[in-house]
């Protein structure tokens, strides 16, 4: 029995709650915070437990601090931005609370992530006797479980993995981001990176890309990316001597973002407009949908897994992990679209192996150190059935 704080009242953070709030006998209570009060409240609306609510920025560990002195939680949960991780763990550690996210800092004003910032706060954790686990959603978050998944009953040596992230689904909206439009395209318009050979490669933005026939879902063009569990996994793999990760676009949304970068929209340089400072990117986020909003009426589904090649037995084995979940079926559970649904079911089954002491240990981690066994049973119980393929020869092949 225990008490959760829920920081971000967005996509990720309607599901994390709905989740926490079906498992009374792990999570007794729940207090979502958030920016805007109103959107927790809300959230707080469609749950029939009750879920405290308060109105947070998390910018400012004070504020935070003073929040989990009151409320008294035995686990955060941050699903806010990326920008509010380490005023989150500095809270975390001010109060002697364990901590829990789903994306890696990123600094405001560069458009960068990388784990860094955090594996820093490693031996403050670790004095302080307390856990922080990094990175809990699907992408990053299940796609490295499977790959430890993986390393402990498919193989002696994992050679390549090949992340492939899917969504087939359609909101009908013309264009539109799965999660938090700001964090999104600036993950998108990156350079390309992948691991090789011992060293990063990089590419141009979505230059490399291929077809493959997504089990459940049809053939889709997948880009090239770099994405931030590439980081984690090319430390905690051994033997891994390449490791990329795909994700599909479609052409309209690809036409969209390429317009919208040429004019300057995608852009994190404020400019001047009216004698106001104005960051094109953020104003470009106010005007798009919100991600928890998109969900009543998507249709189709997503596919996110791991092809993944090594040696067992001194034979070559190639095997691909993967999950389908579908728009609707997400809608009709917890009001949201299956995006924020992956993501936020993760974090609150990471929650359940820390508060149950499955995962326990004093300092920061990555998902993939832990046993992969315990959460792989409860992904399939709570809503994110997965399957293990054993390829033949020549059978969906990632070039
Ligand atoms: P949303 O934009 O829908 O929600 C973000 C929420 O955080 C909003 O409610 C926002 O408040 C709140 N917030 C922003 N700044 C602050 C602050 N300073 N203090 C308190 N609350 C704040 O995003 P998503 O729900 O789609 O995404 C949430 C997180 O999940 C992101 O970090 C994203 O990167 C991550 N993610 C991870 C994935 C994974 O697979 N690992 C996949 C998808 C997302 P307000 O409403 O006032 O703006």
């Amino acid at each position: 029995m225990s008490k959760v704080l829920i920081i971000g009242a967005g996509g990720v953070g309607g599901v994390v709650t709905h989740k926490c709030a079906q498992i009374p006998g792990v999570f007794s209570q729940i207090c979502l915070a958030s920016r805007t009060e109103a959107k927790c409240k809300a959230i707080a609306a469609q749950i029939k437990r009750r879920i405290q609510t308060a109105s947070l920025d998390a910018d400012r560990p004070e504020n935070t601090i003073r929040l989990i002195r009151k409320f008294k939680p035995d686990l955060v949960i941050n699903v806010a931005l990326p920008y509010q991780d380490l005023a989150i763990m500095d809270a975390c550690l001010a109060t002697g609370v364990p901590y829990l996210d789903t994306a890696n800092y990123e600094p405001p004003n560069k458009a960068k992530f990388e784990y860094k910032w955090q594996w820093a706060y490693r031996s403050r954790f670790r004095k302080a006797g307390l856990m922080a686990l990094l990175g809990c959603g699907f992408d990053p978050g299940v796609t490295n479980i499977f790959c430890a998944y993986a390393q402990k009953h498919y193989f002696d040596e994992i050679h390549t993995v090949d992340i492939m992230d899917c969504n087939a689904g359609s909101h009908g909206k013309a264009f539109a981001t799965n999660f938090n439009p700001e964090i999104n395209i600036r993950e998108i318009t990156q350079r390309g990176k992948f691991w090789e050979n011992s060293r990063w490669k990089e590419t141009d933005p979505l230059s490399v890309h291929q077809a493959f026939d997504f089990p459940e879902v049809g053939p889709k063009e997948m880009y090239l990316m770099y994405h931030e569990e590439l980081e984690s996994l090319v430390k905690n793999i051994k033997g891994l001597r390449r490791i990329r990760f795909w994700m599909t676009f479609g052409q309209q949304y690809l036409t969209h973002l390429r317009v919208l970068e040429n004019v300057g929209m995608t852009s994190i340089k404020p400019v001047m407009y009216e004698g106001k400072e104005v960051v094109p990117l953020k104003f470009l986020k106010a005007v798009l949908p919100e991600p928890s909003s998109l969900g009543k009426n998507y249709t189709g589904k997503t596919n996110i897994g791991c092809m993944i090649e090594g040696i067992q037995n001194r034979r070559r084995r190639r095997i691909y992990i993967y999950n389908v979940c579908d728009h609707a079926d997400c809608w009709k559970e917890v009001k949201a679209q299956a995006i924020s649904y992956t993501t936020g079911v993760p974090a609150v089954i990471g929650a359940m192996m820390m508060l149950q002491g499955k995962w326990q240990a004093p300092g920061v981690f990555n998902v993939e150190e832990f046993d992969p066994d315990p959460f792989m049973a409860e992904l399939s119980r709570l809503g994110l059935p997965w399957v293990v393929k054993v390829m033949r020869p020549g059978q969906l092949m990632v070039k």
